[in-house]
């Protein structure tokens, strides 16, 4: 019996949050619909067990210093640098090494800020814009004492000179918290969120 309710609960659990990333996502889409804020990106993080799912979007102005398309070998170079360094996740977003995490997926883009096909709000692109591009990360991380992920450190704005300020939003099984980290507090609490 008591087997039969842990089972139940732990699928309810898996359940929200099969329909807490999604929701996560849109919201994240929506935010970033029209110019972004430079100096401003966001990081989502949603924590289930052992594992941390991580999205990252933060305007090309941050991370590179321009956003047109890279046009030389210099812009080139730059874009895939900082792809690279992004894809170090645990580097770029530490968490405790008691903790004994590791990176199972990292995935980087530089892409244009546009607007879904099909969408209503196609009307709203005028032409002769300044064009944004942003860049943005998604991870799978997974943890071999999750209780130990009491905090993270962030070398975001020692890495990428133009950030100033990530919007961190974190998901748990328990609900969401908002906070912030900037160049003078590159820390995030997570005790008691799990
Ligand atoms: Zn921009």
């Amino acid at each position: 019996m008591a087997k039969a309710t842990s089972t139940a609960k732990s699928a309810l659990a898996s359940l929200a949050i099969l329909v807490a990333l999604p929701a996560l996502a849109e919201e994240a889409a929506h935010r970033q619909l029209g110019p972004h804020v430079h100096g401003q990106g966001t990081l989502d993080i949603a924590i289930e067990g052992n594992k941390i799912e991580m999205e990252l979007i933060a305007p090309g102005m941050d991370i590179v210093g321009f956003e047109h398309v890279a046009s030389t070998d210099d812009q080139k170079a730059a874009v895939e640098k900082a792809k690279a360094k992004l894809a170090d996740v645990l580097n770029v977003f530490k968490l405790p090494d008691a903790a004994k995490c590791k990176t199972e997926t990292a995935n980087v883009e530089n892409r244009k800020e546009t607007h879904q096909p099909g969408e209503k709000d196609d009307d709203d692109d005028k032409p002769g814009e300044p064009q944004h591009s942003e860049f943005h990360a998604t991870y799978t991380i997974t943890c071999g004492a999750p209780d130990s992920v009491t905090g993270m450190e962030t070398a975001y704005f020692t890495d990428f000179a133009g950030g100033q300020l990530l919007n961190v939003n974190v998901t748990t099984t328990k609900g969401q918290t908002q906070a912030q980290m900037t160049r003078a507090k590159p820390t995030l609490d997570l005790t008691g969120v799990m």
